[in-house]
């Protein structure tokens, strides 16, 4: 049994481990334009198929974990 259960953000449902990549975190940075003591940071857990699904095509090309094995 899994001392810690990951939910995505994206889809709500339960990351298994095991998969190839997951669990993954997708940070978030505010302000970034701005001096680092004006940015917050939050990570979300998500399904790495779900992140990458939730990206326009023209980005999606840049996600390329596959390739990086
Ligand atoms: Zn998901």
């Amino acid at each position: 049994m899994a001392l810690v259960r990951y939910h995505c953000a994206i889809c709500g449902g339960s990351i298994e481990e095991g998969s190839q990549f997951d669990p993954c975190g997708v940070s978030i940075f505010s302000n970034l334009n701005k001096p680092e003591s004006q940015q917050l940071e939050q990570m979300f857990f998500t399904h790495y198929e779900c992140f990458r699904g939730a990206l326009e095509p023209g980005t999606r090309d840049y996600l390329n974990f596959e390739d990086q094995r």
